[in-house]
Parts: structure tokens; C-alpha cells; sequence
């Protein structure tokens, strides 16, 4: 407790007193809420275009706090990160998504749970071996297993990034760049990320139908994954005619609350069911 008060007191200036202190009970709660399993993840399907098929689900947090209520993760993801929690949060969302994986073993081989990844993971040298570990432990196959790490992560530090890709990749485990266009990464980089998927940025994909100059440079960014040999995903999809631009636009799958909105309990388990029927 110590030591991460001193961390937080050089966060937070006195001004921010009162915040500090909130934020302090909230460091602890966060803790407890790993320890007591409070938090959550949901499951948001991730579809093909061209046979419509669910091949997989992102792993999205969500904690319901027992007086605070629901706390989104664009709120405490941040918090986490600066506290230096998150690789506690990254390490109980890689376990539950590996046990959900186990279970599906024999009823859903094919499907894949992707992971988020902070920017703050991928400057732990031995983050790659945990991953390793975590997927002998569970006895699930790499391939089931994919990481989403944000463009603007590995952009902060390539240097040290890439070769912790290159290990993750190793393994067998698939790699996304997630928010993809808005982190400034050179074409000369892209070319030595050892990734697997590239997922289109949300902000590029609101009124996509209606923006011919947004339809242009997605098109290009498409064609640049597959020049890649990339599988290219679009995030964020909300109506009919933004999958339908996609899909022109020649984008692989889709992923958005027009497809589903993140499921999880009876929700996850009615998805499942119907996977099985189609
Ligand atoms: P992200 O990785 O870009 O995740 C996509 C976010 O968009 C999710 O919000 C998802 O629920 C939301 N979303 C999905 N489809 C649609 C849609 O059609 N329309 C709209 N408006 N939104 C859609 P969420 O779950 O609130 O997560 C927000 C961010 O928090 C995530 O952005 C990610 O950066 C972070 N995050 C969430 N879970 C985790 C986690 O387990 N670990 C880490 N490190 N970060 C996480
Ligand atoms: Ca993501
Ligand atoms: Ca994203
Ligand atoms: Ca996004």
C-alpha cells in the first residue's frame, strides 16, 4: 500500500487532493474487484463478410461496482495504466478469456478470443513467457488465443515493441493493431510488425456510407493490408450501410454493435447456441 501511495501522490498535485484521495479508494477497490472476480468480461462476436460467419470475439472489461455502479473502462482503463494495476487487469482478462477457450475446446474449436493489451504490458520484457505459461496452464491452442495492441502503443516505442511482438507471434498467438489510423505509424514500420489483423479505427467508420474521401482512404488503408497479407476488420459498425461500404470497399470482417452489441451470461450463451443451428 505504501509504495503505490507515493506512486499516486507524485501523480496528483495538491490541488487534486480531493481526487486523490477518491482516486486512492479507488486503486484499492480495483484491487479487490481483481480479487474478488467484481469485474467481468463480455464478449462482442467479430464476423466474416464473405460467409457470414462468427470466427471470434473481443474480450471487453466491465466492472460493476458494489456502491459506485457500473465504472466503464475508457474511465478506469486509464486509471489502471497510470497506477501501474492494468497488468493485474490484463492477467485476469487472459485467464478468463484462456478458461472460456478451454471450455469451448470441443463444442467451438474455431473460435478465437481477442484480448486487449496496454501500452504498459508491452514494456515488460517478460510478458510474452506469461502469455506462454498462462496457455500450457489452460491447455489452449495459440491460434484460439489473439492480442489487440493499439497502433499508438507500439508507435510510443517500436523499439522495444517489436521484438516483444516477434516473441507473442512465436508463440503462435494472433496479433491485431487495434485502432488503426489514428496512431501516425510509417509505412516502414508496418512492414516490420509482425501482425496478423488490422482493425480500422471506429472514427473512420461513423457515416462512412455518406464521406466518399473517408471511402478513399479506407480503401487504401484495405488494400495496404492486404498488400500485407493482413487480415482487415472494421470496428464500430452501427447500420446497414456502413457494413455495406465495407463490404464494397473490400474490408474481410466486421465487428459493431450492428452485428451484436459485447454479450455475455444468457446473452453469450443464446449466441452460441444459434452459432451451432446456422
Ligand atoms: P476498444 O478496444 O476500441 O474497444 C471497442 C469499444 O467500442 C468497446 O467499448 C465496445 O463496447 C465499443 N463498441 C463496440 N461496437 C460499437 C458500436 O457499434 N458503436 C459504438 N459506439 N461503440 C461500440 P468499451 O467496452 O467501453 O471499451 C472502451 C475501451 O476500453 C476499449 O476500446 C479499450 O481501449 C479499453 N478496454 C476495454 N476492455 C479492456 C481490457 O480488458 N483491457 C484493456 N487494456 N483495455 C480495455
Ligand atoms: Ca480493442
Ligand atoms: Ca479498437
Ligand atoms: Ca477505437
Amino acid at each position: 500500500v505504501a509504495k503505490e501511495s507515493t506512486q499516486l501522490s507524485a501523480w496528483y498535485s495538491d490541488a487534486q487532493e480531493a481526487s486523490r484521495l477518491s482516486h486512492l479508494s479507488l486503486l484499492s477497490d480495483l484491487r479487490a474487484a481483481v480479487q474478488n472476480d467484481e469485474l467481468q468480461m463480455w464478449l462482442q462476436p467479430k464476423i466474416r463478410f464473405n460467409d457470414h460467419s462468427c470466427y471470434g470475439f473481443e474480450a471487453l472489461v466491465r466492472w460493476q461496482h458494489p456502491q459506485r455502479g457500473f465504472i466503464s473502462p475508457a474511465e478506469f482503463i486509464p486509471f489502471a495504466e497510470r497506477t501501474g494495476y492494468i497488468n493485474h487487469v490484463t492477467d485476469w482478462m487472459l485467464k478468463q478469456a484462456l478458461q472460456t477457450l478451454a471450455s469451448w475446446q470441443h463444442a467451438y474449436p474455431q473460435l478465437s478470443i481477442a484480448v486487449n493489451v496496454s501500452t504498459k504490458d508491452l514494456r515488460d520484457q517478460s510478458f510474452p513467457e506469461r502469455v506462454h505459461q498462462l496457455l500450457q496452464q489452460y491447455q489452449v491452442k495459440p491460434e484460439n488465443l489473439q492480442l489487440e495492441l493499439t497502433e499508438s502503443g507500439i508507435m510510443e516505442n517500436p523499439g522495444n515493441a517489436i521484438p516483444l511482438l516477434q516473441s507473442l507471434r512465436n508463440i503462435g498467438i494472433g496479433l491485431s493493431i487495434d485502432d488503426f489510423g489514428t496512431g501516425h505509424s510509417s509505412l516502414a514500420y508496418l512492414q516490420k510488425l509482425p501482425v496478423t489483423e488490422l482493425k480500422i479505427d471506429r472514427s473512420f467508420v461513423i457515416n462512412i456510407d455518406q464521406q466518399a474521401s473517408t471511402q478513399r482512404l479506407v480503401k487504401t488503408i484495405i488494400e495496404m493490408g492486404h498488400g500485407l497479407n493482413l487480415h482487415v476488420i472494421a470496428e464500430g459498425i452501427e447500420t446497414e450501410a456502413e457494413r455495406d461500404t465495407l463490404i464494397s470497399l473490400g474490408c474481410d470482417s466486421m465487428q459493431g454493435y450492428f452485428a451484436s452489441k459485447p454479450l455475455h451470461g444468457a446473452g453469450l450463451q443464446n449466441w452460441l447456441i444459434h452459432l451451432a443451428d446456422s
